[in-house]
Order: structure tokens, then sequence, then C-alpha cells
């Protein structure tokens, strides 16, 4: 594509693809391989010693992915992403590409259910510990700041109590100490937030969510937006020497891509040498879920406003909370706050759990960002492996209901919920 800069509903259709090369193809090909052929021993040679670019085994690279990953950092105005087998994987393997044993995070508290496990039980496993913080208590953040720590993380919109971020306020911070911004943006797909235009230096989506859109696959995404120094020698693995690739510094050695030292030793480290790599037809799936991100997170936006609107009057309702209500919307969310609302029914876990059982057309699962309704009830489910006091500590009430709200006809979306607020 030239210079041009376009629309971002442009980028979803256009962005990363040229017409198959091979073929002529329209769309993007599924590139069903586990190797790729060189043409004598010196092109060989050349791709492993990387003088040279180009394809050599699929579980670094595929062409399917590649053209997912131009497009998604360009959505996101990212320099490079990386796509991994889940959004749980992205998030493991960008911080465990950056912080190593005796290393330490700091994350705000409003975590989604399996990254708060991640964090609180799986990363210390391998020395990596995880400080917690109230999200945007900017003073307790800095607090649990020390010489040990590697990076700040958060997500743009938590989970389940989908309070707002306020990412500006986190990128002072880690500027100020020389920290990498984690963002998890999944709530906030790029047509409705970009992080990296706040200062987030790293992004990340579970793609099973709204960028894929239909409940159809599992994966993740890293969006490197290539604007941190990773030469400050406390970033240990871009600093000292790597015994996994011919002793390469990856802060020093790169030339003129060490401004992309985090997304390559992502690939290199990351996907060459522990291997969660994302299957191209799961990245297939994700490109046709791009095409559309733009319509859908528009009409996602417009359904759940509606649906906070009608529950905030209802009489058997006791809060309800939607981020387009939260007073950094205006600055953060101008084009749609997403597809989720949250609220409490008068009467607590019980009435909860009876309204889960007997809403229509909504799907009772642990999934949010399907074209389909979805409702659950965070506390006996998702977040069920959390103590009683850190499901308080992370904002979850006994009687809180999630709802993904999806793209059906707006009536029948209230009609459901009318009908099953009557029977309480
Ligand atoms: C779903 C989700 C994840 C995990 O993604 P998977 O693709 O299910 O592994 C991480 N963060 C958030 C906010 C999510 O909603």
């Amino acid at each position: 594509m030239s210079d041009r800069k376009y629309h971002i509903e442009t980028l979803a259709l256009h962005a990363g693809q040229v017409p198959d090369p091979a073929t002529n193809a329209c769309a993007v090909p599924v590139y069903r391989t586990t190797a790729y052929s060189f043409r004598d021993s010196k092109h060989g040679a050349d791709l492993f010693a990387l003088k040279e670019f180009g394809n050599i085994y699929a579980r670094l690279m595929n062409p399917t992915n590649d053209v997912l990953e131009k497009r998604l950092a360009a959505l996101d105005g990212g320099a490079a992403a990386l796509t991994l087998a889940s959004g749980t994987a992205a998030i493991y393997f960008a911080l465990t590409n950056i912080a190593r044993a005796g290393d330490e995070i700091v994350s705000a508290n409003n975590l989604y259910g399996g990254t708060f496990t991640q964090f609180d039980a799986i990363l210390p496993q391998g020395g990596i510990t995880v400080r917690f913080a109230p999200v945007n208590d900017l003073a307790a953040t800095e607090a649990r700041i020390n010489e040990k720590t590697r990076a700040l993380y958060i997500e743009t919109v938590g989970n389940p109590n989908l309070d707002i971020a306020d990412i500006e306020a986190y990128a002072v911070l880690a500027k100020k100490y020389h920290l990498p911004l984690v963002v998890d943006a999944t709530f906030t797909p790029p047509t409705l937030l970009r992080p990296i235009e706040h200062g987030a230096n790293i992004v990340i989506h579970s793609l099973s969510k709204w960028i894929g859109g239909h409940g159809t696959g599992i994966g993740g995404v890293v969006i490197d937006a290539g604007n941190f120094d990773w030469s400050d020698p406390k970033f240990a693995l871009y600093n000292e020497p790597d015994r996994g690739y011919h002793g390469l510094r990856f802060a020093h050695d790169l030339g003129d891509l060490n401004s992309l030292a985090f997304i390559l030793r992502l690939r290199t480290v990351g996907l060459r040498n522990q291997g969660p790599t994302l299957a191209p037809d799961a990245a297939w799936i994700f490109l046709q879920g791009v095409e559309s991100l733009p319509l859908r997170m528009a009409r996602h936006s417009e359904n759940a406003r509606n649906v906070a609107e009608y529950l905030a009057k209802h009489p058997k309702v006791a809060w309800v909370r939607y981020p387009g209500n939260d007073p950094l919307a205006d600055k953060y969310l101008p084009d749609g706050a997403g597809g989720m609302v949250v609220f409490g029914v008068k009467g607590g876990a019980e009435e909860a759990r009876k309204l889960v059982d007997s809403v229509e057309l909504f799907t009772l699962l642990a999934n949010v960002g399907d074209a389909k309704s979805l409702i659950i009830h965070p506390a006996s489910t998702t977040h069920s492996q959390l103590s009683e006091e850190d499901q308080h500590k992370g904002g979850l009430q006994p009687e809180l209901i999630r709802l993904s709200i999806g793209l059906e006809h707006i009536d029948d979306i209230i009609g459901a919920l009318d009908d099953a607020l009557a029977k309480l």
C-alpha cells in the first residue's frame, strides 16, 4: 500500500495484504505447511544466518499469520506484531520476554480471571513476582515499583468491573521509571481505543473475543509500538549475550532493527524455542473477523449502551456498570464503549443465578465478544478460583451478572432481559 494514511475501516480490509504472489488470489490463502523449501544450500545458510529474511519453518513464521500480524499492527498504530496460540499465551510470552527470575511486574488488580491466576500463581513459579495495586491508584502503583520492577501492566477496561484505566497516567509513571507499559486491550478493539496513542509500549489482544468476533477460534496477538529503549542494563534479556542465539544482544546487535528488539526477541525466543504458534487456519478465521470489526464494534457499542440505559431504569436492578458511564469514557472511548455491561439484581447471588438460568436468547458460557449475546455469573464461574477476599479486592460482588451484548436486534435483547427480570 502507498504511504497514504487510510482510515481504520480501510486498513481493516487491506492492510498487510497484496494479492497472493503465487496465484493472484484476492482473499488471503491459508498456507498449511510445516516448512518451506530452500532454493539451494546457500539460500538455506543465509536464512539461518539472518543474512536474508525469508520463511524457514512454520513454528516461527507463516504468510497467513503474517498478513494478520501486519493488519493488526496497522489498526493499533504499532510498528510490528506477533500472533500467538491464545490471548493467555500472548500475555505470558510478552511478560517473560521482559522479565526473568528475580524480576518483578507491577499490575492493576482488576484483571481477567485467567490473567490474575497466571500472575498470582504461575509467574511466581518461574521466580517472577507480580505486585498488584488497585487500578488508577497511581500512588499505590508507584509505591510497588522498586529496582527489580521491569514492567507496568493494565487492562484498558477491567474485568469484570468494567472500569477504564487511565492509560496516560500510567504512561507517565512508566516513563518516570523507564518501564514498558503493557496493556491488554481485549475489551476495546482498535476501532474503539488505540493504547499506543496514549503512551502504551506493548498492546495485547485476545483474538478469541471481538477481533475474531464469532466465537470460532482461540488466538492472541502482541503489538510492539517500537518506541521503547531496551538498552538499559536492567533489561538483562536485551543486554546480556543470548546463549540461544549466537550470543546476540537484542538491544544492541540488530542494527536498523534495534527499535524492534522486543517483537523480534518474542519471535526468535518465544515462538522459535518455546513454540506457542497460532495455526494458520485460526489466523484466517481472525482475518475474516477483522474485516468487519469496525462495523461490528459500532453495533456492539450501540446495543450495550441501550441495554445499560434499560437496566438502569428497571426497579429490580440494584446497580449497573458500563464503560460508557465511566468518567474517563469521553477521553478514551469517544467512538463507543464496547459490548460489555455488568449489573446486580436486588436479592443478591441467589436471584442472580435465577436470572442467568431463566433468560432466553443469551447463551450461558464463559466467553465474551461473540456476535451472539452471552451471560455469566462470574463469582461462581470465571472468577471462582479467586478467594472471596481477592474477588472483593477486584471489585467483584457476589450478585454481579456479566453480559456480553451481541449483534441481535436490540428489541429482542431487551425483550429477553425484560422477561427474565419479570420472573424474579
Ligand atoms: C479472554 C481474555 C484473555 C485470554 O485470552 P484467550 O484467548 O482466551 O487465552 C485475556 N485477557 C482478556 C481481557 C480476555 O478477555
